[in-house]
């Protein structure tokens, strides 16, 4: 039982050594964040030994008299947050609660209408080489070629000639806010089911200040660890009349045991994003979205070929559109890991380019928002990747990366923490 230091010397100096990574760098990947130190404790606590398969006051294990009270308190904490009637916080993963909603809501080879994966959707939206294209007749809508929004109009006119059983919203890189109530109203007119995945806007919805799609889907799913700032997982919201479906399609529909650690660590986070101060969070995440929005597409960068989609941001990430430039995502993507700086490569709506190197970069905040970034240090990393897009190839990288270090010096990530045991 030594510690892990001596226990697995190997490991252990890589789990430092991604500490460190992550202390050093500036993480703007856009589905991703940094949970606290209460979540990082729940989650390496010892409720991963324990077996707990079925749910609070129904296991199929003895012991369970501790872990029930903490599942209800995680399933108590989700509902209180986005007003929903049942929540299931047992999902491994978004995946999986995403796997669960199409078992308790449709059956195999029905269709299912989603956003399109190369126009933002996610893969467990119908995408053929996933289970939901696998089984299910997946269609897909896509974002208007002239605004590259999404738009009703286009999914109700997609909706008229596919006929799906299944109406999905929800996106994994897309820059502005849906309409939860026209996407409702169309599924009742093709008589389907509304299911929104908010995965990555969860934390917004929590902090007030992006719509809610509870009061309009039948089903909400998502995961904890995007803007929510949670450990990795899934959880779903839904209403009651859903809830029996639903629970017997997490387990035993999908999983066995649930993972009671992770469990724990998500009621913290739900607990978290409860307070005044997690709403700040989520306010500075879309300022700074703003801040960048408005530093990409100034002159510069314009000058290189280089906007953004749909001309700005309503939420934690923006999308940098580099169909016109010479530099492609993955040269985007390594200038900014150069710098410092880590992003995502991603396609863009009609893409001429193979998405392994992509036309798109996808660059979001929560993560900096949870390390304290404001308005001024959002500002000056704005201006860091404004530079750097700019000037392509000629950037000066060491110079960049200076000014990155001096900001993640400035806002240490886990102050005081230097090992990881
Ligand atoms: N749903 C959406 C919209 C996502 O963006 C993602 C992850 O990128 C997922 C589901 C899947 O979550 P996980 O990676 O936890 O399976």
């Amino acid at each position: 039982n030594a510690p892990i230091a001596q226990a697995d010397p190997e490991i252990a100096a890589l789990l430092d050594a991604e500490l460190r990574r992550q202390q050093e760098g500036l993480e703007m990947i856009a589905s991703e964040n940094f949970v606290t130190r209460a979540v990082l404790q729940a989650q390496g606590s010892v409720l991963t030994n324990k077996y707990a398969e079925g749910y609070p006051g129904h296991r199929y294990y003895g012991g369970c008299e501790v872990v029930d009270q903490v599942e209800t308190i995680a399933r108590n904490r989700a509902r209180s947050l986005y007003g929903a009637d049942y929540a299931n916080v047992q999902p491994h993963s978004g995946a999986q609660a995403n796997a669960a909603v199409y078992q308790a809501l449709i059956k195999p080879g029905d269709t299912v209408l989603g956003l399109a994966l190369d126009h933002g959707g996610h893969l467990t939206h119908g995408t053929k080489m996933n289970f939901s294209g696998k089984f299910y007749n997946a269609e897909s809508y896509g974002v208007n070629p002239e605004t590259f929004r999404i738009d009703p109009d286009i999914i109700r006119e997609k909706a008229k000639e596919v006929h799906p059983q299944l109406i999905i919203g929800g996106w994994s890189a897309y820059p502005r806010i849906e309409d939860f109530k026209a996407m409702k109203e169309i599924a009742d007119e093709v008589g389907a089911k509304f299911w929104v995945d908010m995965a990555h806007f969860a934390g917004l919805v929590a902090a007030g200040l992006h719509p809610s799609p509870v009061p309009y889907a039948d089903v909400v799913s998502s995961t904890a660890h995007k803007t929510l700032g949670g450990p990795r997982s899934g959880f779903i919201l839904a209403k009651e009349e859903y809830a029996k479906k639903l629970n017997s399609a997490v387990f035993p529909g999908q999983q066995g045991g649930p993972l009671m650690h992770v469990i724990a660590a998500k009621a913290v986070a739900f607990g978290v994003a409860a307070k005044p101060e997690f709403k700040d969070r989520m306010q500075r995440t879309l300022d700074g979205a703003k801040i960048l929005a408005e530093r990409l597409q100034a002159e510069d960068v314009k000058a290189q070929g280089i906007s953004l989609l749909t001309g700005g941001t309503d939420v934690h990430l923006v999308m940098v559109d580099l169909r016109n430039s010479e530099m492609d995502g993955k040269q985007g993507e390594d200038l900014l890991a150069q710098c410092g700086i880590t992003v995502n490569r991603n396609t863009v709506p009609f893409d001429p380019r193979p998405a392994s190197v992509a036309s798109g970069i996808r660059i979001g905040t929560a993560a900096l928002a949870s390390r304290g970034f404001g308005e001024p240090q959002y500002r000056e990393i704005a201006d860091v990747i404004g530079t750097a897009l700019a000037a392509g190839k000629a950037a000066d990288v060491e110079a960049l990366h200076a000014r990155v270090t001096k900001l993640a010096q400035e806002f240490p990530l886990y102050p005081g923490l230097d090992q990881t045991h």
